[in-house]
Parts: C-alpha cells; sequence; structure tokens
C-alpha cells in the first residue's frame, strides 16, 4: 500500500506515520528527516532552505524521494510523510505511481504552534518528544537513549508562521486533487490512528 499523510506541522503525521508502519509493516518516508540526513555538499543548501521555513526545489526533492523508493523495504509500499507539498509535486509524484490512500490530519493553526513550541528532538537518536503534549521522563533527557533534547531549528514562531502560511497556500490544494479522507488531528493519538485504520480496512 502506498499511503500519503498530509496535515500542518505538529499534526502528529510523525507519530501516526510510526504506528502505521508498524501496524502494516511498511516504511515511513519522511521528506524532511531525507533532508535533515543529507551530507556532504548538499547539506549547505538544504539548511538554508529548512533553517527559513521554505520549500527545498519540487525536483531535487523527488530526486532524493526516488532513490529512496528504490530500496528494496519499499516493495510492498510505503507511508509518506511530508511529501507532496503542493500540487506540481502530487503531479510529479503520479507521474512516476498510482497512490493508494490520502489522509489529511486537520488541526487548527492555534493547535499546530501551540504544539510545535513544545516539540523537542533527540540530537543523538532522533526520537521526538513534546514538552506540553508527550514530556520525555527527565526534562531534557531522550527517554530512549539518554541523548540530549534539543528543539529544531525551523521551529522558531517565525519560521513556523512561514510553514503555516505555506501549508495553506500551497498544500491545502493536495488534499482536493486526491480527495483525501479527513480525520481530526486534534483527538487523541490512539483514536486518530483507530479512525485511519477504520479507514484503511473499508
Ligand atoms: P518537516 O520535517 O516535514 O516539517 O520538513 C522540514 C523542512 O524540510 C520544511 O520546512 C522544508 O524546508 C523541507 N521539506 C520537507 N518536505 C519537503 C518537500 N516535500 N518539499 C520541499 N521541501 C520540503
Amino acid at each position: 500500500m502506498k499511503l500519503i499523510l498530509v496535515g500542518p506541522q505538529g499534526s502528529g503525521k510523525g507519530t501516526q506515520a510510526k504506528l502505521l508502519s508498524k501496524k502494516l509493516k511498511i516504511p515511513h518516508i519522511s521528506s524532511g528527516d531525507l533532508l535533515r540526513a543529507a551530507k556532504g555538499r548538499l547539506r549547505k543548501e538544504i539548511d538554508s532552505y529548512i533553517v527559513k521555513g521554505k520549500l527545498y526545489p519540487d525536483e531535487k526533492m523527488l530526486a532524493l524521494l526516488k532513490k529512496r523508493f528504490e530500496k528494496k523495504d519499499c516493495k510492498n509500499g510505503f507511508i509518506l510523510d511530508g511529501f507532496p507539498r503542493n500540487l506540481k509535486q502530487a503531479k510529479m509524484l503520479d507521474s512516476i505511481m498510482k497512490v493508494d490512500k490520502v489522509i489529511e490530519i486537520d488541526i487548527s493553526d492555534e493547535e499546530a504552534i501551540r504544539r510545535l513550541s513544545g516539540r523537542v528532538v533527540c540530537e543523538k537518536c532522533g526520537a521526538g518528544f513534546n514538552n506540553t503534549t508527550m514530556p520525555p521522563k527527565i526534562a531534557g533527557v531522550c527517554d530512549k537513549c539518554g541523548g540530549k533534547l534539543v528543539h529544531r531549528a525551523d521551529d522558531t514562531e517565525k519560521a513556523i508562521r512561514k510553514r503555516l502560511e505555506i501549508y495553506h497556500k500551497e498544500t491545502k490544494p493536495v488534499l482536493a486533487h486526491y480527495k483525501a479522507f479527513r480525520v481530526n488531528g486534534e483527538k487523541d493519538a490512539k483514536e486518530v490512528f483507530s479512525y485511519i485504520m477504520q479507514h484503511l480496512n473499508n
């Protein structure tokens, strides 16, 4: 199954993608994680987009994803999180594959800002926590590996607002394009997961 999760930053796409990945036994591919993992000469160029909350160029983003899709673990599909972010990316994706399901995880801008301002990630293993909604056992320390928890460079209020503006202007048309199934992302994560599974089983 080729599944896409669409939602503003902080909607819980990453959390749902991880739960779905475990249940459906297909990998979770986050376009943001792919960009953050890039090394070498690409690093500086990518950072100049991410820090401002701007989109990395569509063609280059697709090229990185295509490489990822070729890996063995994608043979039964994947859960895509963070791509497509605009209609152009959606059409580029349609030209290389047929997407099975698109799910929208919807939250208000106020809730997105509230959640993102509390978001922290582990410097060492990348695990995510939220000081407001999903705090670590010890403040500032990763539950999984003991690494240091830090705010993402693009979780400043200015960059968050920029990303939300892009979401409304550029990403929302993707939902109509795919006739996405909408789920209320402000509900408890377990409830959101069960709505998604119900939809997938229908
Ligand atoms: P995310 O982790 O999904 O919040 O993405 C972090 C940043 O990575 C975004 O603000 C963009 O700068 C970049 N990015 C992620 N996905 C895409 C995409 N599909 N197209 C272009 N840029 C992206």
